[in-house]
Parts: structure tokens; sequence; C-alpha cells
């Protein structure tokens, strides 16, 4: 089965006084129909970089994709021109952002907002597009659609502007979603009920759903692969259940040790140090001076991604 999404060694610069360098380096990553794969590293690691060139969002300056191809259905997106990218986002590709008030403008009706994209890329008119808005509102479980409809985003709690975030990136039908972080400003059991909401209608589109989180607890329920990121490079890639179960990178053993909502509560050990600048990176395995198994190669050189077992990818010496 060919891959929805094939990203092939895509590299994405920034530049700033100190330099140039690569945010995302050389990432490959296939995503397939219906699968739901997550995207997990602490920030600063380039999750998000790679989320925003997938939807060629990155701000040029001080930010490029310089190498690489994103294939969407067999057709390069890095090489589509603003209108056929702008076609793409609001029909096959949507993005759910970590923090709604950002994404939402604060001058406009919740209608307005949904509404806009459809007219636009469906070529509704206003009345047919309000009926889609209220239906998109019902289908992400908010009572009273049609007054939340009226509403203006600061009218409404967080867990509801997430939500209105959800209807509005779903309203289109994308075959593709990416979230990220979308969870991490709400209470735990709103976030729950996200993630759940989220889950429920991806199978309902038979949709695919990127999930980008520092938080590998969040998508132990969910993911069907894990992609691990550490400075810009994937170090882990599996399936979940191997990987939660033996998880093979001392970073993703570190993430799952520091996770708080993962096990016993009093028993978390955060990875320590933090993630180096892109504009300062160490020699070597990115990770070794905060890994606790690093030995003299580590300093020395890049260790490739290697797959010790069928299936399971890793960038660390120790599975050389
Ligand atoms: Fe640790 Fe060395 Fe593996 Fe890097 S290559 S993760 S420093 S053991």
């Amino acid at each position: 089965k060919a891959p929805i999404l094939d990203i092939r060694k895509l590299t994405t610069c920034f530049s700033s006084p100190q330099g140039i360098a690569k945010a995302v380096d050389t990432v490959s990553l296939s995503f397939m129909q219906g699968e739901t794969l997550a995207i997990v590293g602490e920030s600063g690691c380039g999750k998000t970089v790679l989320a925003l060139s997938i939807l060629g969002l990155i701000p040029d300056p001080p930010g490029r994709v310089t190498e690489g191809e994103i294939l969407y259905r067999g057709d390069d997106l890095l090489d589509m021109n603003e209108d056929e990218l702008r076609r793409i986002r609001g029909n096959h590709i949507s993005m759910i952002f970590q923090e709604p008030m950002t994404a939402l403008n604060p001058v406009f009706r919740i209608n307005d907002q949904i509404a806009e994209p459809l007219i636009l890329h469906r070529r509704i008119d206003k009345g047919e597009a309000r009926e889609k808005v209220v239906e998109a509102l019902s289908l992400v479980g908010i009572p009273n659609p049609a007054k939340v409809a009226e509403a203006y985003p600061h009218e409404l709690s967080g867990g509801m502007r997430q939500r209105v975030m959800i209807a509005m990136a779903l309203a289109c039908d994308p075959d593709i979603l990416i979230a990220d972080e979308p969870t991490t400003a709400l209470d735990v059991t709103i976030q729950a009920q996200i993630l759940d909401l989220m889950n429920e209608l991806k199978e309902r589109m038979d949709g695919s759903l990127m999930l980008i989180t520092h938080d590998l607890g969040v998508v132990a329920r969910m993911a069907q692969r894990v992609a691990v990121m550490y400075s810009g490079k994937i170090v882990e890639l599996s399936e979940a259940g191997p990987l939660y179960k033996k998880p093979l990178h001392p970073y993703t053993q570190g993430l799952l040790a520091s996770v708080p909502t993962l096990g016993d509560r009093t028993d978390i050990t955060p990875i320590p140090g933090i993630v180096p600048s892109i504009f300062d990176l160490p020699e070597g395995c990115r990770f070794h001076p905060r890994c606790p198994k690093a030995f003299a190669k580590c300093s020395l050189i890049l260790p490739p991604l290697t797959e010790p077992e069928p299936g399971r990818f890793v960038r660390c010496w120790l599975y050389d």
C-alpha cells in the first residue's frame, strides 16, 4: 500500500546571526492512510518545524526547506505554488495548533472563521456554509452548536476553543490531520476527552492523524507508530507497542521515565540537561552530553539510523 504522505530526506534550515542551522535534518518518514503516527520529543527538537514544513508554512526568512521531497498522494508539495498549497491546506491537510487563542481570530465570530475556508475552497454559499459549521460543531461534541457559532473566541472556555479548532480543521474533510500539542494547554480530564474525540473523528473520516507531542504518555493509547525526534533528527521509529515495552534509544528511555501520565506519578526521573541549540550542536551523537550510556565513540561520530530488530529503527551506537 502506498503511503498517503511520504517525506524523503527533508531538511529545513533557519538562519540567525549565529549562522545557518538545520532544524529538521534529512528526515524521512512515511505516513499511511488511516494511521495515527506520533512525533515525540522535547521542545526544540524539530517536531513543529517538521509539521510547518509539510504545510508550507515555514516563515521565509528566517526559515527555508532546503532539501528533500514531501509527496502527498505522489505529488511533491515542495513543487507547488502558494495557491496550490492553500488548496491542499484547506481541503486535504489540516493542522490543529497548540494554543487555540493564537490560531483563532479574536474579532470574528466562530461561524465566520469556520465558514470562510468552506466558502473559499468548496465554493458553497453562506447559508450552506453555516449549516456545515453547526454540523461540525456538533460533531465535536459542542452543546448548543448554533449558539456557539455566533460566539467570539474569548466567550468560550479553553476546552471549548480547542473543540472549535478541531471542528475548523475537520470542516473541510481533510484526509490528514496534523495536531501540534493539541491538549497541552488543557487540564488532564479535558485532555483525555479531546484526544478521544480526535481519535473517534479520525476513525470516522478514515483519515490519518499526525500527533505531535513532548509527552509519550499522551499518545500511548492512540498512536500505531511513534517517531522520536532529537535535535532535528529521527532517533527512534517503531510500532508503538514494542517501543513502550522496550524503548531502544536512551533518549526514548529517558522520555518514558520522565512521563508523568504513565505509571507511578512518584517515580518521575527527568532527563538531565537541555536540548542543545541547533546553532550549537555537539559533535557526534547529539544526545551524548545528556546520555547516561555514552561511551568514547559517541562524542566523535554521529550514529546512522539502523534496524536492529525488524521494523524498529534507532540512531545509537549501542545497536551498531
Ligand atoms: Fe547515548 Fe551513545 Fe547512543 Fe548517543 S550513540 S544515544 S550517546 S549511547
